[in-house]
């Protein structure tokens, strides 16, 4: 690498052994300057030797320096030099005749110091005339570029030595690894000779031993020859001895199995003797048996005929007794009682007879003729009761037609005298009707509808309203357009129309109890005769299998967002029986095109969406509903957007009813969103709207719900109570209260044909309240399937299903799971959370109890597997923080799983402590704590499982008393039937809003 370096060098001229300064510029110097050139050598000469003196061995690093501080030494002169000469201006030389100087120069210059000045001297006196600038300076920029080189040079000379530097070292690791290698080995040499020694030694002492043996040996077979000749006998006759001895034992074995054998003979007759006999005695019994089954069923026939033919004598009796008392029938009278007469004449002739000593011969005969008369006139008299008798029937029958015509002859007679008193109401009666509606019309107290239905009443002179107006006579105006309205209603329809507008709907699309209310709500509805429909967004992650006849419509519907019109597909198909609507918005952000149903960043449009599409759809259907009932946030836009929009258009015959399942989630998003489904921002914004409580510049579309609806529930009365708290309303409080008129809590039911364990597919085996056994085989069936151990059948098992969320208490959850161990119970937990480090923290615990005999954590939603989870379970564990309603606890009790739940919401509302003595005790149905926290829930736990193991019997009064608890959406349904009715009523009533 030097080598190289200097040849780079070099060919530009320059010398690196001898950094001195250069020849040609110290020639071209006045004596002046040569002063300070001179010093300048001796300068960098003594700089060189202090460096030579630090030297490393390899000597390039100096070498590199050198140049390079040589160089810029040379190049500041250089600079001071050329500035001065080019302004001289003197003439210019061709760079070969520089170099050719140069090398002249340089040739000089190797002489000694002394040689080189007078040289130098001469030369520049002899020189100095004919050199001109122009060759000055370019040998200047000559050197320039070799200092450049130098430089690239020593850099790469740099880095060239560092590459050596950590090559040396990786060599002198090799070296010192060589240098162990060296030792271990020498030190196994050492070793392996130490181990020939003792080889040679173990050798040596082998062959010692090889020696005594032989020697010994020879000894040994001197005596052994002495007695070779009477071995073989002896060792034949001590074979024989032993051959002797195994065939005696083998004879006393088998004589001991032949005894056996022959006592087992014995015992096989006698079993077979015993066998017959038992044979005989069952085919007896089997006979008596037959008899005594046909004994049973003679004596069955015999009883019921007995039965029959008492109650026929009975009968009978009651009918003579009145047939003699009623009756006027002098004939029959006469006869029967000529016929007695004759009876008892003919007895008194036979006492007669009997006292007159008759020859006996002729005394039987008479006897018999007698007898046989007797007989005749008995006969007779039978007959003549049987007569008595079909009279008495016939006479009853014409009585019962007598009072049939008369009944139907008054009713005609009623009607008549009815229809002449209403033929007969003056007509000022009639004519005050008419002007009474008219004037309720004009004041629009009244509907055009309802009016004319109501003056076609009178036209027809109906009955019904002629009572209506008598019967509201004293009442006040309001009262009395309320009585005619109901006219009205009955003559519209059987029912009311009634649109639920719903994110959810079980089974089809299941999150929560949100979407079994909605099916379970609706199909209760829709059996006490009202029409109720269904709109649901067409979300891509349905359960499509369980959609009847899902087909596409051959329209399209537009609906507004963000100043646009988007198309929606509307397919329609029937859930549960259900006649459901499914809106598909062809809008490019794909909104139910998510693989799930809530938890998108862009759900608040998503859902906005929705709710102006249903609307829509009401509207261009022209439908004409009576209630449009939404639920929860998600469709709570429905209520201010029929308000303000399409009751404008004339979509106007509905009330509203927003329910809130869960005052948790109220989709706050700022107020700007609102604008997209085609709200006036600036309008709802305000505290008495839709802007949220606590973020003004936000709005709250559960506040919306509650502002924009005639009706707003919740979904149990105590949770109702409990969000009109500070604590509770999650900052709905005050607008709750200042809605209290229209705010009730109504508990939701069950579906009850959808959870029954005597019709559920889901479960192994069915069963009811009456027969329980099917329990036990479904806590078989669970238990086998989880691989959970089945080693104790009364070892209770305790299910938890539920969405893991803090609503829910997960963290009393996961204290039930280790108390449940403690305890001596099973745990089964299913559920899923949204949270991901809920989630985290129940896989780990899942992951613990992975292959446990007692505990299985599912992680997972599973419908069908849910059914079989409350049919094995003996206790359901609910330890929510607060519970709006909360259907797992129903579902449970249902299924005979005994409900532990903290008493909250709608929870308190539905169980009731067993040991609780403020509660009749028909009503007392599990066990419940107050306290969230794990003291409470431990407690709770404890009460049951002593319950459960201490008294079985009142525990399974308690099951069947549990399974036969009546939670089906029936009484729900009628209060929420007699809430809808009652706004219709009172919307009739008044102006339109
Ligand atoms: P919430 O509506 O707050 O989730 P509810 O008790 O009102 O609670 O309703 C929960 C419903 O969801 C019940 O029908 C329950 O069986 C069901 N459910 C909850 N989690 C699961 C799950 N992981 N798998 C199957 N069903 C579940």
């Amino acid at each position: 690498m030097a080598s190289e370096l200097c040849s780079l060098v070099l060919g530009r001229g320059l010398s690196c052994t001898k950094p001195r300064a250069h020849p040609p510029i110290a020639r071209l110097l006045r004596p002046s300057l040569r002063v300070s050139g001179k010093m300048r050598n001796r300068n960098l000469s003594s700089q060189q030797k202090r460096q030579q003196a630090k030297r490393v061995p390899s000597g390039q690093f100096p070498l590199n320096m050198d140049t390079q501080s040589h160089n810029n030494n040379n190049s500041e002169a250089q600079e001071s030099n050329v500035a001065g000469i080019s302004r001289s201006g003197e003439r210019t030389i061709s760079s070969d005749d520089a170099d050719s100087d140069i090398n002249r120069q340089m040739n000089v210059a190797v002489s000694t110091p002394e040689e080189t000045n007078i040289v130098i001297e001469n030369d520049v006196r002899q020189e100095l005339s004919s050199i001109r600038l122009e060759d000055l300076i370019s040998m200047i920029r000559n050197a320039e570029k070799n200092i450049l080189l130098l430089n690239q040079a020593r850099i790469h000379a740099l880095k060239e030595l560092d590459k050596i530097l950590s090559e040396k070292e990786a060599l002198q690791a090799e070296i010192n690894n060589l240098e162990i290698k060296l030792a271990e080995t020498d030190a196994r040499i050492k070793v392996a000779a130490q181990e020939k020694i003792n080889v040679e030694l173990l050798e040596g002492q082998l062959e010692k031993l090889k020696n005594e043996m032989s020697s010994r040996n020879s000894v040994e077979e001197g005596k052994h020859s002495i007695l070779d000749w009477e071995s073989p006998v002896i060792l034949e006759l001590n074979d024989l001895r032993k051959e002797n001895e195994l065939l005696k034992d083998d004879i006393q074995t088998l004589k001991l199995k032949l005894a056996d054998i022959s006592e087992t003979e014995e015992h096989v007759s006698l079993l077979g003797k015993e066998q017959s006999a038992l044979k005989s005695s069952f085919m007896e019994l089997q006979s008596q048996f037959a008899k005594a089954q046909d004994d049973v069923s003679k004596l069955d026939s015999l009883q019921y005929e007995c039965k029959a033919l008492s109650i026929k004598v009975e009968n009978l009796q009651e009918l003579f007794d009145n047939a003699r008392q009623k009756l006027d029938h002098p004939s029959l009278d006469l006869q029967h009682h000529e016929l007695q007469k004759k009876v008892d004449k003919l007895e008194a002739s036979v006492t007669e007879t009997n006292m007159s000593k008759f020859p006996s011969e002729k005394f039987h005969h008479y006897d018999e003729i007698l007898q046989q008369k007797i007989d005749i006139l008995e006969k007779r008299l039978q007959e003549s009761d049987v007569e008595i008798h079909s009279q008495i029937e016939m006479f009853q029958e014409s009585v019962r037609e007598f009072h049939h015509t008369l009944s139907k002859l008054k009713e005609e007679n009623e009607k008549k005298s009815q229809e002449s008193s209403l033929e007969n109401m003056p007509w000022e009666f009639w004519s005050q009707l008419l002007l009474i509606i008219d004037g309720w019309l004009l004041e629009k107290k009244i509907s055009a509808n309802d009016a004319k239905l109501l003056r076609e009443m009178i036209w027809k002179k109906d009955a019904q309203i002629h009572d209506a107006f008598l019967a509201s006579r004293s009442k006040n105006e309001h009262e009395k357009v309320a009585t005619f309205l109901k006219l009205t209603y009955s003559c519209k329809s059987p029912g009311l129309h009634i649109i639920h507008i719903a994110a959810e709907m079980a089974p089809v699309a299941k999150v929560g109890g949100l979407g079994d209310v909605v099916s379970g709500l609706g199909k209760a509805l829709q059996r006490k005769g009202h029409l109720v429909e269904i709109i649901l967004p067409k979300y891509d992650c349905m359960e499509y299998d369980l959609i009847t006849d899902l087909k596409a419509l051959d329209v399209v519907v537009e609906s507004y967002f963000d100043g646009q019109m988007f198309k929606n597909k509307i397919w329609i198909g029937t859930v549960e029986g259900l006649p459901v609507y499914f809106i598909e918005p062809h809008h490019p952000a794909k909104f139910f095109w998510r693989g799930k149903y809530y938890g998108e960043h862009d759900d608040f449009k998503r859902f906005s969406f929705f709710s102006r599409a249903a609307l829509e759809l009401l509207y261009q259907a022209g439908k004409k509903p009576d209630i449009i009932h939404c639920h929860d946030w998600q469709t709570a836009f429905v209520a201010p957007l029929y308000w303000d929009i399409y009751a404008a258009k004339g979509l106007d015959s509905a009330r509203i009813c927003f329910t809130c399942h869960n005052f948790e989630y109220q989709g706050i998003a700022p107020a700007s969103e609102l604008a997209s489904c085609g709200l006036n921002v600036v309008n709802l914004n305000r505290p008495d709207r839709m802007q949220d409580n606590s973020a003004h510049d936000k709005v709250n579309p559960v506040k919306g719900g509650i502002v924009f609806s005639n009706i707003v529930t919740t979904v149990s009365p105590t949770y109702a109570q409990e969000v009109c708290t500070i604590e509770g309303g999650r900052g709905l409080h005050e607008t709750l209260k200042s809605s209290s008129k229209k705010f009730v809590g109504v508990l939701n039911g069950i579906d009850t044909d959808a959870w029954n364990p005597s019709t559920d597919n889901y479960i192994r085996v069915q069963y009811s309240a009456d027969d329980l056994q099917g329990k036990a085989g479904n806590k078989d069936a669970l238990r086998k399937l989880l691989k959970l151990s089945s080693s104790k059948v009364t070892q209770p098992l305790v299910g938890c299903i539920t969405r893991l969320v803090p609503q829910k208490g997960v963290h009393l959850i996961r204290h039930a799971i280790y108390r449940t161990l403690e305890l001596g119970g099973q745990f089964v937990l299913l559920g899923s959370s949204p949270v991901p480090h809920i989630q985290r923290e129940f896989e780990d615990i899942a992951n613990q109890f992975q292959s446990h005999s007692h505990v299985r954590l599912l992680l997972k939603y599973d419908d069908a597997l849910s059914h079989l989870i409350f049919a094995a379970s003996d206790m359901f564990v609910i330890p929510s923080m607060f519970e709006p309603c909360g259907l797992t606890q129903m579902i449970a009790m249902r299924y005979g799983s005994v409900p532990i739940v903290r008493k909250t919401g709608g929870l308190h509302d539905s169980v009731f402590d067993v040991d609780d003595n403020t509660v009749p005790v028909q009503y007392r149905n599990g066990f419940t704590f107050v306290t969230p926290n794990e003291q409470g829930l431990s407690n709770a736990m404890e009460r049951a499982f002593q319950y459960y193991i201490r008294s079985p019997e009142r525990w399974l009064q308690l099951v069947q008393r549990d399974m036969r608890l009546d939670f089906s959406w029936n009484s729900s349904a009628t209060q929420y039937e007699e809430l809808y009715q009652r706004s219709v009523a009172r919307a009739r009533t008044t102006t339109r809003v």
